[in-house]
C-alpha cells in the first residue's frame, strides 16, 4: 500500500518560555522521540533530533537564531537522525563512536532489524510495525534509501560535566542501563530534568543488546532521590517528582523481583 506523502514533518509546541517540543507525527510511537529545544542567552540546545527522516534544521528554522549545541541523551537511530545537520554536537563519551560510524537498527524496514531488538521490544509490550513511517517526507522518498548519516562529536562529555548555555546551567548526568552513555541534563536551580531513554512514561527497555539491568537499577535508584520539579523525557509526555518516583519504584521492584 502507498504512503502518503505528509504536508509537514514535524510538529512542535511551545511548552514555555524558552522550552520547545518538537515530534514527527509519522513516525511509529514506538520511535517517536521528543526533541527538546532550549533557548538560552548565549546558545540553545537541541536535545536529540529524531530519526533524520526530513530536516530537522530547516523545520525549526524560526527557533535557531543562535549558536545551537545538539545533544545526543544516548545514541538509538529515533534520537540522532538529524545530528548531522549541526556543527556542535554533545554526547558521553562512551557513545560517540556510535555517532561518527553509525549502525545497529539503521533502517525504517523492521524485518531488517536484529530479531533481539524486535524480541526486547516486543517482550515489554511495544508493536513492531513493518515499517517506522506512516507517510513519507516527500514524493519519491523511498524507505529503502534511509540512512542514518554520520555526525561528528565535538563536545564528549562524562558525569558531572556542565553545559552552560549563558542563563542557564545544566549537570550532566550519566544514567546508564537503557544504553551504556545515556545522559540526563539536570538544571537544579529549576529542578528540570532532560532524561532520554533513563526513564519515561512509558515501557522501559533494559534488553536491548546493549543494556544493562544492573546499570538501569542504580540509575532508578539515583534518580528516585532527585529533586525534580519537571521531567522532559525522550518519549511520552513530561511528568513531575510524584511520577518519577513512581515509575522509578515500578522498575526497581519488577526487576529485583526477577533476580531474587
Ligand atoms: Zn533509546
Ligand atoms: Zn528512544
Amino acid at each position: 500500500m502507498a504512503l502518503p506523502i505528509a504536508q509537514r514533518w514535524f510538529e512542535s509546541k511551545r511548552i514555555d518560555d524558552d522550552v520547545t517540543l518538537l515530534w514527527e507525527p509519522y513516525v511509529v510511537p514506538l520511535m517517536r522521540c521528543n526533541i527538546w529545544h532550549v533557548r538560552g542567552r548565549d546558545r540553545d540546545l537541541m536535545i536529540d533530533t529524531g530519526m533524520g527522516v526530513a530536516s530537522l534544521r530547516e523545520a525549526a528554522r524560526h527557533l535557531l537564531e543562535k549558536p545551537v549545541t545538539a545533544v545526543a541523551t544516548h545514541t538509538h537511530m529515533d534520537h540522532v537522525g538529524g545530528h548531522h545537520e549541526f556543527d556542535d554536537i554533545l554526547v558521553h563519551e562512551i557513545e560517540a563512536e556510535n555517532l561518527r560510524s553509525p549502525s545497529g537498527m539503521d533502517t525504517l524496514i523492521t524485518a531488517d532489524w536484529d530479531p533481539a531488538d524486535v524480541i526486547a521490544l516486543e517482550g515489554v509490550g511495544y508493536a513492531v510495525p513493518p515499517e517506522l513511517v506512516t507517510a513519507l517526507p516527500a514524493h519519491g522518498y523511498r524507505l529503502e534509501d534511509y540512512k542514518l548519516q554520520p555526525a561528528r562529536p565535538t563536545i564528549l562529555v562524562q558525569a558531572g560535566d556542565m553545559v552552560d548555555i549563558g542563563n542557564r546551567h545544566f549537570e550532566v548526568l550519566h544514567l546508564p542501563g537503557h544504553s551504556p552513555g545515556s545522559i540526563g541534563l539536570w538544571e537544579e536551580a529549576s529542578g528540570t530534568l532532560f532524561s532520554g531513554d533513563a526513564v519515561y512514561d512509558g515501557p522501559l527497555l533494559d534488553e536491548l543488546p546493549t543494556s544493562s539491568i544492573t546499570d538501569y537499577l542504580a540509575t532508578m535508584a539515583r534518580l528516585r532521590e532527585l529533586p525534580v520539579h519537571i521531567v522532559h523525557a525522550g518519549h511520552d509526555p513530561s511528568f513531575g517528582r510524584g511520577r518519577l518516583v513512581e515509575l522509578c519504584d515500578a522498575y526497581i521492584r519488577r526487576r529485583e523481583a526477577r533476580a531474587a
